[in-house]
């Protein structure tokens, strides 16, 4: 096994950490905070559209999307190098990973034009509508209706969970279109305008505090939507929503690893448990780099494999789970304390992972719900690695 880049990959890295050693915005430029994940304070918006304009935001992209048609390695090292400085590329990451990556791959392109490159260049920000009361692991359930009248839909229903809504100018919202289709297969995909009548956002708090407000519950009544903003084809929205979900999957356990090294830097066990529960994080932290290095060097070679994805998912975000859990009550009351600067100062980062041991650890259950809870992880790979008969 190979654990070391190429020549070329090594100095497309030193390429771009030397664009960051030059541009990095300074302490004193970031002080203004995002409150939401679809608040993108100014010096924010400069700082992705500087990344845009160099090719250096996704290089996976073509250049006139923020990109220089990089290999999946070299998108590897990019994020690495980010994610070493503590920084990241958006600051409205569900726009970018998601909205405006969907628009490039179902968009037309008037669409792509119209909201994706906007997206991209941190002119507008972007939601994710497609949790509804009644459907989270199973989507597919959605009940929010979309009914085609001339050239406008009018649309009706609820969605909740919508992460930075009553920051965001646009929705990327899931649709029944065909109420009588089995129901993978009645489902679309509009571009909604927060501002269109009818639309109401209402945030509320998250379960780390009642001014954390991200989360939104977002209410359509008779919304008018031009038919021009249907995303991919009438009734295609299954297929838009597992390429929306899938985009940003490959790389995604490099986040928890970062979760994990912060964890590894700044938990002090106090005891002997502590110290048990300090080595298991270290053997985590191992095991999912060379899990991720194994599905990076697959996913190089050009094969699929979504169930090892699941693995990787589940790995990560439980051990950073579980390893909070240990620093908090190795912490004692302490850890109680809001807020207890638990790690050192890093001006480019979310507050969140630089905060007290109880808000870490509340903030760690995002990563065993979004994108797919644990249980349904299990059942992926229950049935997809290990073969398990289903239920
Ligand atoms: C931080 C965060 C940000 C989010 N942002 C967004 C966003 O921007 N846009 C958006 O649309 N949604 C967003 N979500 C919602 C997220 O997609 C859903 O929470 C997730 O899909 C789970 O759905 P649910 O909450 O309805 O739980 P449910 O699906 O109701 O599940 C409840 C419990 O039952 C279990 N369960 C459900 N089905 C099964 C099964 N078949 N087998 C075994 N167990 C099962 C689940 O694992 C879970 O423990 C976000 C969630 C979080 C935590």
């Amino acid at each position: 096994m190979q654990l070391t880049f190429d020549a070329d990959v090594e100095s497309f890295r030193a390429e771009f950490a030397a664009f960051l050693d030059a541009n990095l915005p300074t302490e004193a430029e970031t002080t203004e905070r995002a409150y939401s994940s679809a608040h993108v304070p100014d010096w924010a918006r400069r700082w992705q559209r500087l990344l845009f304009d160099a090719g250096w935001l996704l290089p996976g992209n073509t250049p006139e999307f923020g990109g220089r048609g990089a290999s999946i390695v070299e998108q590897y090292v990019h994020l690495e190098e980010l994610s070493r400085r503590r920084i990241y590329h958006s600051f409205n990451p569900q726009g970018l990973g998601i909205i405006a990556a969907s628009l490039l791959s179902f968009g037309s392109e008037e669409q792509k034009r119209r909201w994706a490159v906007p997206i991209l260049r941190a002119e507008i920000t972007a939601a994710l509508g497609m949790s509804e009361p009644g459907a989270g692991s199973d989507l597919a359930s959605l009940r929010t209706r979309a009914v085609l009248d001339g050239d406008h839909f009018v649309v009706n229903g609820q969605k909740i969970w919508t992460s930075g809504a009553h920051d965001a100018d646009v929705l990327l919202t899931f649709v029944r279109t065909d109420p009588d289709a089995p129901k993978h297969k009645g489902i679309s995909v509009l571009l909604i305008p927060t501002d269109t009548p009818g639309v109401t956002r209402r945030p509320f708090g998250s379960v780390v505090d009642r001014d954390d407000v991200d989360f939104n519950e977002v209410f359509f009544d008779d919304v008018r939507v031009p038919a021009e903003n249907l995303v991919g084809a009438l009734n295609n929205g299954w297929h838009v929503a597992n390429g929306s979900l899938g985009h940003e999957r490959t790389l995604l356990w490099l986040s928890f690893a970062e979760r994990l090294e912060d964890l590894a830097r700044d938990f002090h066990p106090a005891d002997v448990l502590g110290a048990d529960a300090y080595a298991r994080l270290v053997m985590d932290l191992q095991a999912l780099r060379l899990l991720g290095s194994a599905a990076l060097a697959r996913a190089a070679r050009g094969e699929q494999d979504v169930a090892a994805l699941s693995v990787l998912k589940l790995l990560g975000s439980e051990a950073v789970q579980k390893a909070s859990e240990q620093a908090m009550e190795s912490a004692g009351a302490d850890a109680l304390v809001h807020p207890v600067v638990a790690a050192p100062y890093a001006h480019l980062s979310l507050e969140a992972f630089s905060s007290g041991w109880f808000e870490r650890y509340l903030r760690s259950f995002a990563g065993t719900i979004a994108g797919g809870t644990s249980e349904i992880q299990r059942t992926i790979i229950a049935e997809r690695v290990l073969g398990l008969p289903r239920s």
